[in-house]
């Protein structure tokens, strides 16, 4: 029984290093094809989800399906749709949303279901749990675009002596970084796993003694890391630092840099498609892997912004995943595509900016008695770059606003406290904010709750937004 487990697991490994093979040849296409590539998928895909589907046959009632298909005359979908009529919209009829939930639940390692789907759930960090089935074949893909997230860093599998790798992240195979590492592991690399919810102190003693070649942590662990380094509690030599799952602000990149001398490779991935976008060798940005979806920036309007342009939503089309068509699938986060290809010459647009969630946005009355928004890059560049901060969090409420400081190695723990109030006044006041009240409290650690995969939400409003 487990013999054949593992050579099933085996067997999507060997399938997944052919995957990466033919994913990496992609990066020789020109930018046409691949948007002829995308245009084959999206008719593929499109036409198996209203044979399949009774969610998608209602929702494209009188679409041609035959003839060449527009995406931006499909309707847009999102989370709650997606979950309130799941049994309806997945392609297997055997799949059935009462029962995956109690797979869900008894979920321990990197198990099949119906002997060939992995099921993922959210960390639920817009406030909505979603549950994603992926068939071996998807989840292959998934697995080779990891392998080329990797490669993009110049992680390839090696051995004799095999790479070590540190991957700090999420402690339930429920979610996907968790996951994607236990299908990964079948001895290609060298190993260690820890949960971003350990004590730093853990995470230091296990590192100290694992010495990776490669660490893949959350954003804001990194950084943290970083601080334990360069106080000489942390001693180790990584070759490659990624960071994923939480934003990576630019004080958190210096911060890793001043620490180890290398620059991050940044990663931007969701439950539904685990490698959105990865950093090459250039650092100039993410690049956006969209041979295997389509994204769509647009504004609250759901309008096309021009590449420059902070989108307010994503709409995410799957072009693989057919058992769980995601067909203009509203995502609430804000990125930018840069108007100008990478100098590396591959064909995938960069991403310029992410600025966080639409609902880590923070809306604060104006002088002028408008609104404005206050994006978490915004905080980040008043708060994080003080002297003296290693860390912060931040949750606003009517009209005060609170901060979660964690004080760096040697801060004047005493002075810290008004230093972050005046400095966060004065940058509201500059963005014409009325003033408000800001309260600041240091604190050993930052809260990372473990059923959100212990990652950590750097700010925090009690505005409901669209997804909850
Ligand atoms: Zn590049």
């Amino acid at each position: 029984m487990d013999a054949a487990y593992q050579a099933k697991r085996f067997s999507d490994i060997v399938r997944a290093l052919r995957y990466a093979q033919q994913l990496a040849s992609h990066e020789r296409w020109s930018r046409d094809a691949i948007l002829r590539h995308q245009q084959k998928r999206l008719s593929a895909l499109v036409r198996h989800a209203v044979a399949g589907s009774e969610f998608y046959r209602e929702l494209y009632h009188g679409l041609d399906v035959e003839n060449r298909i527009v995406l931006a005359e499909l309707p847009i979908i999102d989370k709650p749709m997606v979950m309130a009529n799941f049994d309806r919209l997945v392609t297997d009829r055997r799949l059935k949303l009462a029962d995956l939930t109690a797979h869900l639940n008894g979920l321990v390692r990197d198990s099949y279901y119906l002997d060939e789907y992995r099921v993922l759930a959210t960390a639920g960090t817009s406030g909505f749990r979603g549950v994603f089935v992926f068939d071996r074949r998807v989840w292959g893909i998934e697995l080779a675009n990891a392998l080329r997230w990797h490669r993009l860093m110049g992680i390839t599998p090696r051995l004799f002596p095999r790479q070590k790798i540190s991957a700090i992240g999420a402690d339930s195979p429920v979610h996907v970084s968790a996951r994607l590492t236990a299908s990964g592991n079948v001895g290609l690399f060298r190993l260690q796993l820890l949960e971003a919810t350990m004590p730093i102190e853990a995470l230091v003693a296990a590192l100290n003694a694992f010495q990776p070649e490669a660490l893949l942590s959350y954003s804001s662990l990194a950084a943290i890391l970083a601080e334990e380094q360069r106080a000489g509690r942390l001693s180790v030599a990584p070759r490659v630092i990624s960071t994923h799952s939480e934003l990576l602000t630019e004080e958190m990149a210096r911060k890793i840099e001043r620490a180890w001398g290398i620059k991050p490779f940044n990663h931007y991935g969701l439950t539904e498609l685990s490698t959105f976008g990865a950093e090459c060798e250039r650092h100039c940005g993410m690049h956006m892997l969209d041979d295997l979806f389509i994204a769509e920036v647009v504004d609250n309007a759901y309008r096309p912004v021009e590449p420059g342009q902070v989108g307010q939503r994503l709409l995410l089309t799957n072009l693989y995943n057919f058992a769980q068509p995601l067909i203009r699938y509203e995502v609430s986060d804000m990125l930018a595509l840069a108007p100008e290809p990478c100098l590396c010459g591959r064909p995938f647009p960069l991403i310029s900016s992410i600025s966080g969630r639409a609902e880590e946005v923070v809306r604060l009355a104006a002088r002028d008695g408008r609104e404005i928004a206050v994006s978490p890059l915004v905080f980040s560049a008043a708060i994080e770059v003080l002297d003296g901060v290693a860390a912060f969090q931040l949750s606003s409420k009517a009209d005060v606003i609170c901060v979660r400081a964690v004080p760096g190695n040697g801060a004047d723990r005493a002075a810290l406290p008004s230093r972050i109030t005046a400095q966060l006044a004065d940058r509201l006041n500059s963005l014409g904010a009325r003033p408000l009240r800001i309260e600041v409290e240091l604190v050993a650690a930052l809260e990372r709750i473990s059923g959100r995969m212990g990652k950590v939400k750097l700010v925090q409003t009690d505005t409901k937004s669209r997804t909850e």
